[in-house]
């Protein structure tokens, strides 16, 4: 039997997407590896799942892409899949050979690997492989073992060390991050795919070469799903998305219909709400506001990007900055008491033109909606991309220091994570 592996350096929205290939490759005869992260030297076939987000994210990709091409068997054949090849077909072409398929081609799997049953014909999952303790993440006792056997042949030198510490930093601060703050760290998440894709055009976003249009799943086909999760005894349940908030605008609905769907089922869940979009918040805010007051509502990601209006309205990120304070205030305000509610965002720092003050402004907004997370993302220019042809570039060392600022002032109440905290891994927050 042939083994595959999947290395994944791509955000969480990938996810059920590599589930499903996983049980794809298993239907199809191969062995899954349970390594994540280490090499598996046995692995006959290596996908590399990727994001294009940010360039650091894109560094690490292909920084993980050369160390599978050192340490894979030389008969293993590697597959790039991911953002990357769409978002950056030219360094794609230069730094790699071999097949590439995008999210939005998986059906290429079918010939990559002349599969009897075509991936198509597999259901996007609604649980991922983990069992809850961080020790029993799947191939995370292997990845530790395969990391002691690192360390034992480890060579005395300087470089040996620094790459030491690349790799088995890299791999265990990526796994325990993604898994913490994208809700994947058990089996008692019931997730469902509610669309794909997205209908925006931010200035600064390269995904959505990547990602393509909006596609939504029809409301009756989700709430089956969710009846489904909750027939089988779940109670906590993430609507999954590349922009979630976007949901349903293409079949003409909305987010916010949906919701008060769901909040018309019997049983007792709780709801992760994750990819609201500023922009869409109104639209979400009568249903978001009653769940929120029966306690339903148990995390809440809005990625506001800046607390600039200036900024924002270059970032073409359709959304009033003071509007959205007011209704995640109105939001926090109707958890009852004792009810375990997390909000969190995300922000760049360094736009193009962005000044101190501007700088201060999201600081500010960070502080007066007293998020319990921020990612923050250090502005990087991606292809073919508005923002990349802006004036008013600002240097990478001053960009770096603006993250640190932002760090510094907000860390005494909420947890930042920046793209260096996280070696560039999961950074995929539009
Ligand atoms: S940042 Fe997010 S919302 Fe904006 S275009 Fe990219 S994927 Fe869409």
């Amino acid at each position: 039997m042939k083994t595959a592996q999947i290395v994944a350096t791509s955000c969480n929205r990938r996810e059920l997407e590599l589930e499903q290939m996983r049980n794809f490759l298993r239907c199809n005869g191969f062995a899954v590896s349970v390594f994540e992260w280490s090499i598996d030297e046995s692995a006959d076939l290596i996908f590399l799942s990727t994001c294009g987000f940010t360039r650091a994210a894109e560094d690490f990709g292909f920084e993980t892409l050369h160390r599978i091409n050192r340490e894979k068997k030389p008969s293993a054949k590697v597959i790039l899949c991911g953002c990357i090849p769409e978002i950056n077909p030219a360094r794609t072409a230069a730094e790699f050979e071999g097949d590439t398929f995008s999210p939005q081609s998986y059906y290429r799997l079918d010939d990559l690997v002349a599969a009897e049953r075509p991936f198509g014909t597999f259901k996007r999952p609604n649980i991922l492989g983990s069992d809850g303790s961080v020790l029993d993440m799947p191939g995370l006792k292997d990845d530790l073992k395969k990391g002691v056997q690192l360390i034992q042949a480890f060579d005395g030198s300087f470089s040996g060390l620094q790459n030491l510490v690349r790799r088995l930093g890299n791999g265990l601060t990526r796994r325990t991050i993604r898994r913490k703050f994208a809700n994947i760290d058990s089996n008692t998440t019931f997730y469902i795919q509610i669309q794909e894709g997205c209908s925006m055009e931010c200035s600064y976003c390269s995904i959505k070469t990547a990602i393509g249009k909006l596609r939504s799943k029809p409301i009756e086909s989700i709430l089956d799903d969710f009846r489904n999760g909750i027939e089988r005894g779940y109670k906590n349940f993430q609507l999954v998305g590349d922009n979630a908030g976007s949901y349903g605008l293409d079949i003409k609905t909305h987010l916010g219909r949906l919701l008060t769907r769901i909040s018309e089922i019997k049983g007792d869940f709780k709801l992760d709400l994750t990819d609201i979009n500023p922009a869409y918040l109104h639209l979400i805010l009568d249903p978001a506001l009653e769940l929120a007051s029966e306690g339903r509502i148990s995390r809440l990601y809005v990625p506001i990007q800046s607390g600039s209006s200036r900024i924002l309205k270059l970032m073409k990120r359709g959304c009033d900055v003071e509007a959205v304070k007011v209704a995640l205030g109105r939001i926090k305000d109707s958890i009852p008491n004792g009810v375990d509610f997390k909000l969190g965002t995300s922000v760049i720092v360094g736009f193009p033109t962005e000044t101190d003050e501007e700088l201060r402004q999201t600081i500010e907004f960070c502080q007066d909606v007293k998020f319990d997370w921020v990612w923050c993302h250090s502005f990087s220019v991606r292809p073919e991309t508005p923002a990349a042809k802006m004036g008013g570039q600002l240097g990478a060392d001053e960009i770096l220091g603006r993250a640190n600022i932002l760090k510094k002032e907000l860390s005494v109440r909420t947890l930042v994570t920046t793209a260096e905290d996280t070696a560039g891994s999961r950074t995929c927050q539009g």
